[in-house]
C-alpha cells in the first residue's frame, strides 16, 4: 500500500508539475505577446479647451495593437450627442479626427461642454476585451470677439518721436493685449488704473519711409481677436541729410586704430576700407541689435511721471537725432546711417546725471557706443549713455533721480569727446528731444493719462 501510494503519489505530482509548468509558460507567452499588449490606446488633445468653433478640434487616437473601436461624445452636463462611434479592423493603429460643433441633433444654449473619449484596441488582455481608455476634455465655446475701445491717446505723433495710448480690453477669457504697427513692431501694453484698462506707448520709427499706422490687438483663449486703429494725427518731420567724405587719412588714422580697439579680432585681416565698412555697417548693426533686445520689454511701473531729461549739465548739441548720414569715398556712396541719438558735448570727462530714478539694465562695451549704460524707467521707456569715458553704476543697480552714472569720453565710434544720449521706446529709438521738453511730455503723455485717469474713475463713463 505504502509503496502503491508512494509511486501514485509522484505521477501526480509529475502532472502537476508538468500543468504548473505549462501554465508558466502560457503566462509568460501573454505577457510578452504583442497579441496581449496591456498598454491602452493614447488620446491626444488638452484636457481644456477654449473653442470659437471656428476651427475644428483635432484628436489623434493611436494604439500599438490596433484601433477596435471609438466612441467620441459631447455632452452640456444634460443633452449629449454622439460625434464618431466606430468599429475598425485590425490594422488602424492611428486614426485623426477633426471635430466640429454638431449643427443638428443637438441643441444646446451652454457654453460649457465635456468632450469625452471612448477607445479600445485589438489586444486579447483583459480576458479578450483590450485595453481600454476613458477621456474627457473641459471646452468653454467663446465665440464673441474681445470688446476694445480707445479711453485717450496723444494727439499727434511724429515721425521719429513717440505717442501713448489707454485703452480697455474686454474679454471674459482675454490672452493677449497689445499695439501692432504697420512695421510689424508689436508695443507690449501693460495693466492700468482698473481691471480691464491697458496702456502702451507707441512709437514711430525715424528711418521707415512710410506713415506709421497703429492698431491695438486683442485675442482671447478661443482665438478671437478685436482690432482697433489708434487714430493719432501723424507729423512727417524732415531730419537733416549729410555727405561725409571718407579720406585716407582718415582710414589709416582714426578708423584702423578704431578698428584695434573695439574689433581686433574681426578686422585684423581687414583693409582700412573694409574697417570701415566693417564698423559702420557690420559693427553698427551689432550694436543696435544690443540695444534693441535690452530694451524690448517693458516693466511695468505704478509711477506714471517722468522728469525731463538733462544729463550733462551745461551741454551744447553737436549732433541731432535722426540725421541721415551718407558716406562717400573716392566720389561714391559706399555706407549710410542714421543718427539715432542726441549728441551733447561739455567738457572732457563731465558728470553724466540721470534725471529719473530707474534700473541698470546694462553697463558695459558695446561696440560702436563705446562704453555704455542703459537704464530702465518703467512704462517701456530707457535711456542709454554712449561713448563714455568711465561707468559709475553696474548691471542690476537701483539707481536714483539726481545720481551720477558715468562720465563722457569718445570710446566706441567717436572723435571727440561728447556724450550720446538716446531714448528708447520698447525697442525703438525715438527723439530724445521730445523727453527733454517738459511742455511736450505734459502735452503728449501725462496729460493724457492724467485725463484717461479720471474718465475711467468717473461715475459715467462716457467716451
Ligand atoms: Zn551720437
Amino acid at each position: 500500500m505504502a509503496r502503491r501510494w508512494s509511486r501514485k503519489s509522484s505521477s501526480s505530482k509529475r502532472t502537476f508539475l508538468i500543468i504548473a509548468l505549462f501554465i508558466i509558460a502560457l503566462m509568460a507567452f501573454i505577457y510578452n505577446s504583442k497579441m496581449f499588449e496591456r498598454e491602452s490606446p493614447q488620446v491626444l488633445i488638452d484636457e481644456s479647451i477654449y473653442w470659437n468653433l471656428k476651427k475644428p478640434l483635432n484628436v489623434k487616437i493611436s494604439d500599438k495593437s490596433g484601433l477596435k473601436r471609438v466612441l467620441i461624445q459631447l455632452s452640456d452636463g444634460e443633452n449629449s450627442i454622439t460625434l464618431f462611434n466606430e468599429k475598425y479592423g485590425a490594422g488602424e493603429r492611428e486614426l485623426e479626427f477633426n471635430i466640429t460643433f454638431p449643427k443638428k441633433g443637438f441643441y444646446s444654449k451652454k457654453n460649457e461642454y465635456t468632450l469625452s473619449y471612448e477607445v479600445v484596441d485589438h489586444s486579447f488582455w483583459n480576458f479578450f476585451m483590450g485595453n481600454k481608455i476613458i477621456k474627457e476634455t473641459a471646452i468653454i465655446v467663446d465665440k464673441q470677439d474681445p470688446l476694445v475701445y480707445v479711453v485717450a491717446n496723444s494727439y499727434k505723433i511724429t515721425k521719429g518721436g513717440a505717442g501713448i495710448v489707454i485703452f480697455k480690453a474686454e474679454d471674459p477669457n482675454i490672452d493677449e493685449v497689445y499695439v501692432q504697427t504697420n512695421f510689424g513692431k508689436v508695443f507690449k501694453a501693460v495693466p492700468f488704473e482698473k481691471e480691464g484698462y491697458y496702456m502702451a506707448l507707441v512709437a514711430w520709427p525715424r528711418e521707415k519711409k512710410n506713415l506709421l499706422s497703429a492698431e491695438i490687438i486683442a485675442t482671447d483663449l478661443a482665438g478671437n481677436t478685436a482690432h482697433e486703429k489708434i487714430r493719432y494725427y501723424l507729423q512727417d518731420k524732415n531730419y537733416k541729410s549729410s555727405k561725409i567724405t571718407i579720406t585716407d587719412a582718415f582710414l589709416n588714422g582714426s578708423i584702423a586704430s578704431l578698428a584695434r580697439d573695439i574689433a581686433d579680432d574681426e578686422t585684423q585681416e581687414m583693409t582700412p576700407f573694409e574697417k570701415f565698412i566693417f564698423i559702420n555697417n557690420t559693427l553698427r548693426r551689432d550694436s543696435l541689435k544690443t540695444i534693441e533686445t535690452i530694451t524690448d520689454g517693458i516693466n511695468y511701473t505704478k509711477r506714471l511721471t517722468l522728469n525731463p531729461f538733462y544729463p550733462l549739465k551745461n551741454g551744447a548739441v553737436v549732433a541731432s537725432y535722426g540725421d541721415f548720414r551718407t558716406y562717400e569715398y573716392n566720389k561714391e556712396k559706399v555706407s549710410e546711417s542714421y543718427h539715432l541719438g542726441l549728441d551733447l558735448a561739455s567738457t572732457a570727462g563731465a558728470e553724466i546725471f540721470l534725471s529719473n530714478r530707474g534700473k541698470v539694465l546694462f553697463a558695459g562695451e558695446n561696440g560702436i557706443y563705446g562704453k555704455m549704460v542703459v537704464v530702465d524707467h518703467g512704462l517701456g521707456v530707457y535711456t542709454l549713455y554712449g561713448h563714455c569715458s568711465s561707468l559709475l553704476v553696474q548691471e542690476g543697480d537701483e539707481v536714483a533721480e539726481g545720481q551720477i552714472i558715468a562720465k563722457t569720453g569718445r570710446t566706441g565710434f567717436a572723435f571727440g569727446d561728447h556724450l550720446h544720449f538716446g531714448v528708447v521706446i520698447q525697442g525703438i529709438e525715438v527723439r530724445p528731444e521730445e523727453w527733454m521738453d517738459e511742455k511736450w511730455m505734459k502735452d503728449n503723455i501725462f496729460e493724457v493719462i492724467n485725463n484717461a485717469k479720471s474718465l475711467i474713475n468717473s461715475e459715467k463713463q462716457q467716451y
